[in-house]
């Protein structure tokens, strides 16, 4: 065992409380995993994983005692969850595992922390902070993982055909941590060996739930740069088993010498330009802006035409590609609810914004985007903006001015039309009152009228303005108020 004293990272009063709580009932518990790890990277972590040579119900139903708090036990994993001041800390008993080959839930017997450790996916992810009494906070390490660590390595204790075929999550799991722990420092990279062993084990996916697969997407999406995910997914063929609409994005086509870009690192391109411009606003990551971005070209092959005169066209894919969100929703069991249509529109809109900078930019124009992308417009501008890529950077600065003109004309029409969370000012309950009519066809018209004038600027955004207009409209149709 290395006699590596860490100092400072246990001094949170949880730690010493669960040391004793181990001590009073006779068995040995260590902290493991994530946070161990997240100590030596300096970043903070919330979840706190203990592992106990024994019960980690019953350590954890005793410490729940100690502190008068409640403790929710997970029986058929063998686990105990309980929260104190904030943080969360999980409790199992040191375990030894056996796969099959049709499942990744193992066969599991009681083992010592060193079974425990060697069922773990990664060396950094096995490390251990003891904490007994005459060792506490010493660091067990056995498959270097502080060497892998500083070296920025992602490495698998045992052989990893065996560590991937056992749990094919695990290698998503290796792109994921690869993906998150990379920083502008220092990037983490997935040893050859381990690489070309995702490569031979990528069909295991077959194995894996939709919702597991989906979560380790949802955790890359949601890094600072994903690109680098989805290029990992890419290079071990695992996208083909994750997303085979993405895969279909990549390679260019030559005729006559005009070549398009490549639509996969295009696309990643503008994920990333997503992140930072999210990060430069100061916001917290959108998952869903992530997914609009992941997919908005996502039917640009299906809709790739070659024309003499002009070169490639890829007319319509906004549409198609908003048509194909729920089927690829669906097949991933993705929510199929608001989320979903938030997705569908930025896709289908992706394009407006940027249309506007190379036409000339009219009020109504202006008003009708407004009008569809309500309350998702800064979102829609987000994806916008981030979708001007180019090699030419002096294209890309003058679409990008342009682009400010567009946000300022956004800016002014909402002040004065309020556009944004447009209500119609003629309801159909007015409609049918003023002339004592019931339910109709005629109401609906009527109101569509309206609503188009307003968009088109021809009446403003008002009461009275509606109703005027509506009441000539109405005359048209032959109807006269009853009062
Ligand atoms: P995060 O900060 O993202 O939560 P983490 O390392 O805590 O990272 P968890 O998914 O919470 O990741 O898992 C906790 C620990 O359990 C891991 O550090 C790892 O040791 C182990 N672990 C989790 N899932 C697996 C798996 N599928 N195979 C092997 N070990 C795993
Ligand atoms: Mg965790």
């Amino acid at each position: 065992m290395s006699t590596t004293i860490t100092k400072g990272f246990l001094d949170d009063e949880i730690f010493s409380i669960i040391s004793k709580a181990a001590s009073e009932m006779g068995v040995k518990a260590f902290v493991i995993g994530g946070y161990v790890r997240d100590c030596f990277l300096g970043r903070p972590n919330k979840d706190i994983d203990i592992v106990v040579q024994g019960s980690g119900i019953a350590l954890a139903g005793h410490i729940a005692g100690i502190l008068h708090t409640n403790v929710s036990v997970f029986k058929n994993f063998g686990t105990a969850m309980l929260r104190y001041k904030g943080i969360e800390v999980e409790f199992v008993g040191a375990r030894k595992e056996s796969y099959r080959r049709n499942s990744r839930k193992p066969i599991v017997e009681d083992g010592t922390l060193e079974d425990d450790q060697l069922r773990r996916d990664f060396t950094i992810n096995a490390m251990a902070f003891s904490l007994q009494k005459e060792d506490y906070g010493a660091l067990v390490d056995p498959f270097g993982g502080i060497r892998d660590l500083s070296a920025g390595i992602i490495r698998t204790p045992l052989d990893p055909d065996t560590t991937f075929s056992d749990d094919p999550l695990r290698m998503l799991r290796a792109v994921r941590f690869a993906t998150k722990l990379s920083t502008p420092e220092q990037e983490f990279k997935i040893v050859p060996e381990a690489l070309d062993s995702i490569r031979r084990n990528a069909s295991r996916m077959e194995i894996l739930s939709k919702e597991r697969i989906v979560e380790e997407l949802n955790k890359i999406l949601l890094t600072p740069k994903p690109s680098y995910g989805f290029e990992l997914l890419d290079s071990t063929n695992l996208l083909e088993w994750v997303l085979p609409q993405l895969s279909k994005l990549k390679g260019v086509e030559m005729i006559d010498g005009k070549a398009h870009k490549d639509n996969f690192s295009h696309t990643l391109q503008v994920l990333d330009n997503v992140a930072a411009a999210e990060v430069q606003a100061g916001r917290e990551p959108n998952l869903w802006l992530r997914w609009a971005a992941l997919l908005h070209d996502i039917a640009k092959p299906a809709t790739k035409r070659f024309d003499p005169a002009i070169g490639w066209t890829f007319y319509g894919h906004e549409i198609v590609g908003a048509r194909w969100i729920p089927k690829i929703f669906q097949s991933l069991k993705m929510p199929l609810n608001e989320k979903m249509k938030y997705v569908q529109k930025l896709v289908e809109l992706h394009l407006r914004p940027i249309a506007l900078v190379t036409e000339e930019v009219t009020d109504s124009a202006v008003r009708r985007l407004l009008f569809e992308a309500g309350d998702d417009i800064d979102d829609l501008m987000i994806l916008c903006s981030a979708d001007i890529t180019s090699k030419n950077p002096q294209k890309v600065a003058r679409l990008k001015d342009n682009f400010e003109l567009v946000k300022a004309k956004l800016v002014e029409v909402e002040a004065k039309d309020a556009i944004r969370n447009f209500k119609n000012p003629i309801t159909g309950d007015y409609v049918m009152e003023l002339y004592g009519i019931g339910p109709c066809n005629l109401i609906g018209k009527l109101k569509e009228q309206v609503k188009e004038a307003i968009l088109d600027g021809v009446i403003e955004n008002s009461f009275e303005a509606a109703d005027a207009f509506m009441r000539e409209a109405a005359l048209k149709e032959g109807l006269t108020p009853v009062k």
